[in-house]
């Protein structure tokens, strides 16, 4: 009666299980096509698992109340009760296995090879089952209608206890790749079933392998099982959360991948233009198609507009198909309620590991946000979705730079080749602290105008110059203005000259102070604003110096219609001529053009006498460089300033 109250327990607790698993989360059960898809689902094995426990333990009750009546009406189904017994508990072993490789995610990649040598044992098991009825090598009925084990047996056993331990093997090898929660949770589990194998084995008449079974099953099926929280609640597709598990299964346990990201890059109007509902409704149709080409269990939606496909080991060639057929069908069109329309997508690859090989390198690259597709979908390689997240993440730094005030303005004298002394300096930007303090400003300087953080920044370096300015000691050592960088961005405010105005009136600086440095791209002309805001600021008493003359684009025609006060020469055109004589003749032609324009010439870069020397030659009549100085924090310019005046106004290399 122990037997079979125990029995039934396991019976009830299965058949529990299962009306649980299948009616509470009933999506996330939905099979997908073909065998092998669903026996790589952890899902799909863990039914499997309960039905077998239920017909086991069924079988095992039947089989235990036939046991009483033993007589040859009942023979028939007492025999194939045992042998159902047989069948569905070695089912239970595999499956056992099976279920361990999927939750760590042993069994992603795996070669058929594997998978042969894998089911060997089962199909012998469950092939000597099948034949028992003739060779009785399982088990036998007497005439007294009583069970005896047969001479096989043992192999029967024996690979119940390889898929066992198999599994303990995959579950210790690929632990980590479990959370640490889940992996104590499992652990638990297999203890409790092997303390039920184990006490029926030592005293055969307590049958509580079963009940021992069918509570680990409870017990995983609340904490491994419970998927809700791994679905997007309008695709029905896997989210985040379940991506980043996946990930982490696969990068923790050395294992290669390949991920298919597909980014809806244009929906921001359309969800103007449309409700809610048709969103959805759009977002089911991209994710009903992005399923039909992989799986269900391979797709992942993981942010309402971002998609990704996982493709198990070094799926190269699948991949790029699917981002292929990704691409084609994006040149078609989609439809939701009335409306057709056409969507663009970004699609790249990531290679795990040869991409990225950390969690958190992944993560940060699923988050890249607004990427570019210009028109109509692409694919982004790889190098540039990286270089994008590298720039969003420098972008979010700079903004953090701001906010907490880490903003610096250093001052990099210039020398007067006609006074020989220093008359001004170049107001640059620098963050000294922080993690941006590696890197240079010709890195981040051109993502602050990307994203806009440079109008920020300009007036943040306008006013600490104005600031600055209000030390009378500067006027008395000879400083005649300071030169101040303006990027073309900052120009698109039309208000930059009022904003400007109400900073300089509020330190009372005199506008004859303040120079502006412009690149040739600011002052060609294709920007209307830039011209009006120059001539306005010009008109009040500002002056203006084209920097980085000589690369790019130089337009001279444009340099004689608009009225600049220096002419910066890049720092490139020295260098280069020094290893280059045709560039040291361009250099001292261009410099002797532009005096003869009547335009001060500032060379930058001037790092040696030979340069100073060079440029003086050519008629350069203002001096920036490394020879003097670099860039000085203000009490260091300071300090600089006075030394010099110490020194009699002399370099004292020039003596
Ligand atoms: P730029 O305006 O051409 O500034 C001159 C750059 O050359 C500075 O680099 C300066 O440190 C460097 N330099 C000067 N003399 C020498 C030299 O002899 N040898 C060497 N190796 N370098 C020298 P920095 O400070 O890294 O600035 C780079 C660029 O970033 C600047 O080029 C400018 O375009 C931009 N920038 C810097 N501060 C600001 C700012 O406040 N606003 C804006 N819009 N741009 C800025
Ligand atoms: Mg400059
Ligand atoms: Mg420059």
């Amino acid at each position: 009666m122990n037997i079979v109250n125990l029995e039934l327990a396991a019976l009830v607790l299965s058949l529990l299980c299962l009306i649980y698993s299948l009616t509470a989360n009933r999506r996330q059960y939905h099979l997908s096509k073909g065998i092998k898809s669903n026996l790589l689902s952890q899902h799909f094995v863990f039914l499997v698992m309960l039905v077998t426990t239920i017909f086991s333990s069924a079988s095992s009750v039947g089989g235990a109340r036939l046991q009483a009546i033993a007589s040859e009406r009942v023979l028939f189904w007492q025999y194939q009760l045992h042998a159902y017994y047989f069948f569905f508990h070695i089912t239970l072993s595999v499956s056992f296995a099976l279920y361990i490789m999927n939750v760590t995610g042993a069994s992603i990649g795996r070669s058929r090879r594997f998978y042969v040598l894998f089911s060997l044992p089962y199909l012998a098991s469950e092939i000597l089952v099948l034949t028992n009825r003739f060779t009785g090598f399982v088990f036998y009925m007497d005439e007294q209608f009583l069970y005896h084990r047969g001479s096989l047996i043992v192999l029967i056993y024996a690979a119940g206890f390889a898929y066992i331990l198999l599994g303990f093997l995959f579950f210790f090898r690929y632990k980590k790749a479990i959370s640490r929660a889940n992996s104590q949770a499992i652990a638990v589990l297999i203890t409790l079933s092997a303390l039920g194998i184990v006490i029926q084995g030592v005293r055969s008449e307590v049958m509580v392998e079963l009940f021992s079974e069918s509570l680990a099953f409870l017990g995983m099926m609340i904490m491994l099982e419970e998927r809700i929280g791994h679905i997007d609640p309008v695709t029905g597709a896997l989210n985040r959360v379940a991506l980043v598990d996946a990930s982490r299964r696969l990068i923790e346990t050395d294992q290669s991948c390949r991920i298919v990201l597909v980014k809806l890059t244009d929906l921001e109007l359309f969800s103007r233009l449309f409700h809610g509902r048709e969103m959805d409704n759009l977002l089911m149709q991209v994710s009903a198609w992005l399923t039909s080409i992989s799986s269900e269990q391979r797709l992942y939606n993981y942010r309402s507009r971002d998609f990704a496909i996982l493709y198990p080991d070094k799926a190269d060639e699948e991949a790029a198909a699917g981002a292929d057929a990704i691409l084609k069908r994006f040149e078609q069109e989609w439809k939701t309620g009335e409306a057709t329309l056409r969507l663009e997508a970004a699609v790249s690859i990531i290679r795990v590991p040869e991409d990225v090989s950390t969690l958190d390198e992944l993560t940060e690259l699923l988050t890249v946000e607004h990427l570019k597709t210009g028109m109509g979908s692409r694919l982004v390689p790889f190098d540039e979705l990286s270089a994008y997240q590298r720039d969003r993440r420098i972008e979010q730094l700079l903004r953090e730079a701001v906010d907490e005030k880490l903003l610096r303005v250093w001052y990099q004298p210039i020398w007067s080749a006609e006074s020989r002394r220093t008359v001004a300096a170049e107001a640059l930007l620098r963050i000294d602290s922080g993690p941006l303090r590696e890197l240079s400003s010709e890195v981040y300087i051109p993502i602050a105008e990307q994203c806009g953080v440079i109008r920020e920044i300009g007036l943040f370096v306008f006013e600490e110059v104005c600031r600055f300015l209000q030390n009378e000691r500067l006027d008395a050592m000879g400083l005649a203005y300071v030169e101040l960088n303006l990027s073309v961005h900052q120009f698109m405010y039309d208000n930059l000259a009022e904003r400007f105005e109400a900073i300089r009136a509020r330190y009372g600086i005199p506008a004859q102070k303040l120079n502006l440095e412009i690149t040739e791209s600011a002052s060609t002309g294709e920007t209307p604003i830039a011209e009006q805001t120059m001539n306005a600021l010009r008109a009040i008493g500002y002056t203006f110096s084209l920097d980085d003359f000589g690369t790019g684009y130089s337009n001279l025609v444009q340099l004689i219609s608009s009225s600049y006060k220096n002419v910066k020469m890049d720092k490139s055109l020295l260098w280069d001529s020094a290893h280059n004589k045709t560039v040291a003749r361009l250099l001292d032609s261009l410099t002797r053009v532009i005096r003869s324009l009547g335009y001060n010439v500032v060379q930058e870069g001037v790092e040696t006498l030979a340069q100073l020397e060079q440029t003086e030659r050519s008629g350069g009549n203002l001096i920036q460089g490394y020879y003097f100085s670099p860039p000085l924090p203000e009490d260091e310019f300071i300090a600089y300033l006075e030394d010099e005046a110490r020194r009699s106004m002399r370099p004292p290399e020039l003596t």
